[in-house]
């Protein structure tokens, strides 16, 4: 097989630790004789899988008493709705970083008011916008730390005056967060932690129970509170793989660990776009995303956008093609992308220089 180097958005590229562990574990489960696929999740062995999971997030994560930590199916697009659900009584503060934000934004506006404090849609999203206020009466305020679309990043934990609730879908576990500046923490899997199918929620349990409407026993987090996430089928082939990701980060040093690696990859990559005149970065520089890195053909070179990905397919770079919306090239390096895959890619971009010559 030749050698491949997998940028996908997300779902995308795993440790490949996690990987072979996983189909271990489908073949023979836990030395049970039965697959993963196979095995009721009230078996003692998975009821370990499920305490040791919830463990590594409260470990690299450094998740304080008094929060709890939900593994769930629906995707983070359920989650726009729940947030609001379980939180939103009369008006609810949203930044608007790019569509995922104005998708939770429009499903909050099922259950109240929505402020939207603060848009970078002028600028087609490629800033973090700053200097809003954060209204005092809202009952909470929704980010967006990493918008997967456009490579830009709220890279610090900001204090806000009200509840703060984040989307942290493709970001989460790149760097050590501060877990007690946030009411929730929430995000799809797929794109740092493990594979599609499984989603976290990260809640202080104590903002809960506030609303004054009647809730759906699925959508209320106390439900999931209360039975570990098993109220109902949790998704066990996804969790698994999450746990086996986690168990890679942890051996790997932990966050502040992944952090360095991280950061490391984003400015080789960062660094060739400015450096190589053929290209041009798409977001502003102080908020680029070290997850998902945009960039397109500098001006005069544009018609060279269908060669660079030819020869970039050529050379084994998988996934590079730009969201819709922004067009040109995004690589996504998140956790298990490997530094080798980075530095093929901007040696790619190096030869493709010589070549265009
Ligand atoms: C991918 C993504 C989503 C959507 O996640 P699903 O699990 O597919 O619903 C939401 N927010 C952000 C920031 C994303 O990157």
């Amino acid at each position: 097989m030749k050698t491949t180097h997998n940028f996908n958005a997300g779902p995308c590229v795993l440790p490949k630790q996690a990987i072979e562990s996983t189909i271990d574990a489908m073949r023979n489960f836990d030395n049970t004789g039965v697959g993963l696929l196979e095995i009721s999740h009230r078996t003692p062995g998975w009821e370990r899988i499920m305490k040791e999971t919830e463990g590594f997030w409260r470990e690299l994560l450094d998740i304080p008493e008094g929060y709890k930590v939900l593994f769930l199916g629906g995707g983070a697009s359920t989650q726009f709705f729940c947030v609001a659900a379980n939180l939103l009584n009369k008006k609810a503060a949203y930044l608007q970083t790019g569509v995922w934000a104005k998708k939770a934004a429009k499903e909050a506006r099922y259950y109240g008011e929505v402020e939207i404090v603060g848009s970078s849609e002028d600028r087609n999203y490629s800033y973090i916008p700053k200097g809003y206020t954060i209204p005092k009466d809202a009952d909470y305020f929704h980010i967006t730390t990493n918008n997967t679309i456009y490579g830009t990043e709220i890279k610090t934990d900001m204090d806000s005056p009200i509840t703060l609730v984040a989307d942290m879908s493709s970001d989460i576990m790149s760097r050590p967060v501060d877990v007690k500046k946030y009411g929730l923490i929430y995000g799809g899997a797929q794109k740092n932690v493990g594979p599609a199918g499984v989603t976290f929620v990260i809640v202080r349990e104590d903002i809960l129970g506030k609303v004054e409407r009647k809730l759906q026993t699925m959508v209320d987090y106390r439900t999931h509170i209360a039975e570990s996430s098993m109220f109902n089928t949790p998704p066990v082939a996804s969790i698994f793989v999450m746990h086996e990701t986690l168990k890679w980060l942890k051996e790997l040093g932990g966050l502040k660990e992944m952090h360095r690696i991280n950061n490391e990859k984003a400015q080789l990559l960062y660094n060739e776009i400015d450096r190589n005149p053929l290209f041009v970065g798409t977001a502003e520089k102080e908020d680029r995303s070290i997850m998902n890195i945009c960039f397109v053909m500098s001006e005069g070179h544009k018609e060279k956008e269908a060669d660079f990905m030819a020869y970039a397919k050529e050379c084994g770079m998988v996934g590079i093609k730009g969201h819709r919306s922004v067009g040109g090239f995004r690589a996504s390096v998140y956790n298990a992308c490997p530094v080798e895959s980075v530095k093929a890619l901007v040696a790619c971009m190096q030869e493709f220089e010589r070549r265009s010559k």
